[in-house]
């Protein structure tokens, strides 16, 4: 099996990129926030908790957002594989992720990371909001909190798939096209694709 994660900051490009490498690998799309979204949308209790945080741009907490996505996975019976989106965003959430997928005799395959420069990555979040009509996308705040929140708790995950051997980092910039090759050069080389 093909499991990535999708690693980078908000606005990186993270969503874009997955649809892409779905339909090009026939993988399972997991994007713990367009659960919480259609959690939202359809008002259940999970919704209605995950959106006191998305609100303000804070994350979830990990008991909550670790008992969903390990529900999600659970809903597909044989996959070809998962490109976890948006998961995992702390090391608390990578080591559970490590541990449920044992269980499964499964592991991550390789980590991809998209860097982008922080000014960018605001003006890209302020741009979607316009189109999106996410309510976390459109407050220059929210936004900047979002960023922060990645710095402090998600952006110390790279050192923890560095060092199992599993990072690989590409510029997230430079147009949609280019980093989706660059995407299925890095994972053509590093995994077996049957
Ligand atoms: P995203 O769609 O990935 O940008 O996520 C939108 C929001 O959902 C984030 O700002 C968080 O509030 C929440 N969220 C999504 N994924 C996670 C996660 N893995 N851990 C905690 N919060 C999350």
């Amino acid at each position: 099996m093909l499991n990535i994660v999708l690693f980078g900051p908000p606005g990186a490009g993270k969503g874009t990129q997955a649809e892409k490498l779905i339909e090009k690998y026939q993988l399972v799309h997991l994007s713990t926030g367009d659960v919480f979204r259609a959690n939202i949308k359809s008002e259940t209790e999970l919704g209605k908790l995950a959106k006191s945080y998305m609100d303000k741009g804070d994350l979830v907490p990990d008991e909550v957002t670790i008992k969903m996505l390990e529900s999600e996975v659970g809903k597909y019976a044989y996959p070809k594989g998962f490109i976890f989106d948006g998961f995992p965003r702390t090391t608390t959430q990578a080591q559970a992720l490590d541990k449920f997928l044992a269980t499964k005799n499964l592991s991550i395959t390789m980590t991809l990371a998209l860097e982008v420069e922080v000014e960018e990555l605001t003006k890209r979040i302020l741009l979607r909001g316009k189109e999106s009509g996410r309510a976390d996308d459109q407050d220059e705040d929210i936004v900047r909190n979002r960023v922060k929140e990645y710095n402090n708790k998600t952006a110390p995950l790279k050192d923890f798939y560095l060092k199992q051997g599993k990072l690989k980092t590409l510029h997230g910039s430079g147009g949609i096209d280019n980093i989706f090759t660059e995407l299925c050069r890095i994972i053509e080389a590093n995994a077996k694709i049957v």
